[in-house]
């Protein structure tokens, strides 16, 4: 049983296609590096995932359940197990950092606020911002704002976590940072699809790379396979500018 299977995805902006038949299965505790240009569907194949984005085709299961778009019930549902993080981090800027992370469990969830504010203390020291609890976003690094919104992402106990290309808008010395807190959360066994131009990043932590262009996959293998020995021309063509 695959945690994702998804197969024969099509999906379009209005009359514009923009995925056309991805298939893509993701096991329990695999980690999957999305890469390809800009414009080539990565960020609408998380939006579908999200259920932000109904699919024009094709089948999205968790755990070999089938979602079912159409129904809201179900999207909710779906929104439980899943969680994504972006490249701007929107935190609320009138709220502490232990506010920020608690405040959909404590208001969305209705889950008691002493056992979530433990949860996210623990949360918020994993990403190593435990004695920044009291702080206020605009007291943060870019760095430390983004390792914020990850532990509010994880405070929703996602089985799946969504990143798409959460250090693109970081300054180059916090960059790593925030690429340390993802390899923690991979040594934990989560679920992740990475959407990102980190490639040495990918290379490391992915299990399986996915490369894509014009809303298709075009080759997908393990680190070694796409960046040392990609099979198609515009792969290595891709793997050739970026390294
Ligand atoms: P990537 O994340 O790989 O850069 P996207 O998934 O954002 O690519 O975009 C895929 C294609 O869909 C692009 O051609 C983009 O211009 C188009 N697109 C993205 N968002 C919208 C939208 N809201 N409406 C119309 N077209 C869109
Ligand atoms: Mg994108």
């Amino acid at each position: 049983m695959h945690h994702l299977d998804i197969a024969g995805l099509d999906a379009h902006y209005g009359k514009l296609p923009v995925l056309s038949g991805i298939d893509l299965t993701v096991g329990r505790g695999d980690i999957i590096g999305l890469i390809g240009p800009s414009g080539s569907g990565k960020s609408t194949i998380l939006r579908v995932l999200m259920g932000l984005l109904p699919p024009s085709g094709g089948t999205v299961k968790l755990d070999d359940e089938p979602v079912n778009h159409a129904d809201q019930a179900a999207l909710r549902r779906l929104r439980d197990r899943i969680a994504i993080v972006f490249q701007q981090y929107n935190l609320f800027q009138n709220m502490t950092v232990l506010e920020n992370v608690t405040i959909a469990p404590v208001k969305i969830k209705k889950r008691p606020r002493a056992e979530v504010e433990a949860e996210a203390r623990a949360l918020l020291t994993k990403v190593g911002l435990g004695d920044k609890l009291a702080r206020y976003p605009d007291e943060l690094s870019g760095g430390q704002q983004q390792r914020v919104a990850i532990a509010r992402a994880l405070a929703l106990k996602p089985e799946i976590l969504l990143l798409d290309e959460v250090t693109a808008a970081l300054d180059p010395e916090l960059v790593s940072e925030v690429l340390d807190t993802i390899r923690v959360l991979a040594r934990e066994g989560m679920t992740m699809l990475i959407v990102s131009h980190e490639m040495a990043f990918i290379r490391e932590v992915a299990s399986k790379v996915v490369f894509m262009a014009d809303g298709r996959v075009v080759e997908t293998g393990s680190p070694a396979q796409i960046f040392d020995a990609p099979q198609h021309q515009r792969t290595r063509d891709f793997v050739s500018k970026i390294l």
